[in-house]
This record gives structure tokens, sequence and C-alpha cells, in this order.
């Protein structure tokens, strides 16, 4: 698990190329590599939180501003009236990737029950 720097971090500082789709002093939002729906979207913070688990109250301003920006994002996508579904993992279970906080949007067809657990052992 990498908990320093990622290849977010390289997106975000135009390193790397990704296609952003919205950036501002706090956020960067860009399409998924590998998207799991026809608009899958990463709402990623600037700033390096490794997982859910980092956040503090001195990121509040920063976390309501990115579903702030997420509906921003929709409307301009076009999938806002139909809905989406916005989701953010932590650590192993959640199946985390990247070790740099984001939420995923997703939408632009039906998504399915959100989870489906029904073999799994806990
Ligand atoms: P998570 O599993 O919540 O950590 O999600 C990480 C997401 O980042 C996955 O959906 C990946 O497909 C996506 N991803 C990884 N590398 C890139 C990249 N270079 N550009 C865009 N998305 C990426």
């Amino acid at each position: 698990m990498m908990k320093t720097k990622n290849i977010f971090n390289d997106i975000i500082s135009g390193k790397i190329p990704a296609d952003i789709v919205y950036q501002d002093d706090l956020l960067t939002a860009f399409r998924d590599i590998k998207p799991k729906a026809p608009i899958h979207i990463l709402i990623v913070p600037n700033e390096l939180i490794p997982t859910c688990n980092e956040v503090t109250e001195n990121n509040e301003k920063l976390l309501g501003h990115i579903f702030t920006v997420a509906a921003k994002i929709a409307r301009q996508e076009g999938i806002d009236k139909k809905g989406y579904r916005l989701i953010m993992n932590c650590n192993d279970h959640a199946g985390q990737e990247i070790y740099h906080i984001h939420m995923h949007l997703l939408g632009g067809c039906p998504l399915g029950p959100m989870l489906d657990l029904t073999n799994k052992k806990a």
C-alpha cells in the first residue's frame, strides 16, 4: 500500500496526462482510465489524504466542496436528472487501489443494485 506520493499527484500537477473535466484550488476531476459505467469520473482533492480514516475537521470545507463539484459535473455530463452514484472506497475490504482519497461519480445507464454480498463471508 502506497500512502505517500501516487499517480493522482502526478495527474493533479499535470506531470502525467489525464482527461481532466474540472479543476480548481481544492479539487481535480478526471475520467477513470478503466470506466465501470458510461460516465465514470474521479473527483480528487489536490491535497493528499490517503484514506477516509485520515480525514479531519480541517477537511470539512474541502469535503463539502467535493459534493458541490460532483453535482456540477453531473449536470455538465447530463446525468443529473436520471441519476448517478457517488462512491468512496476505504482500505482493503472496499478495494481501494489508490491511496489518495477520491470520489467516484458513476452514471449514464441504470447502475443496478448498490451491492450484492449474498455469497460473501465476513
Ligand atoms: P479505488 O479502487 O477506489 O482506489 O479507485 C481507483 C480508480 O483509479 C480505479 O477505478 C482506476 O481505474 C483509476 N485509475 C487508476 N489509474 C488511473 C489513471 N492514470 N487515470 C485515471 N484513472 C485511473
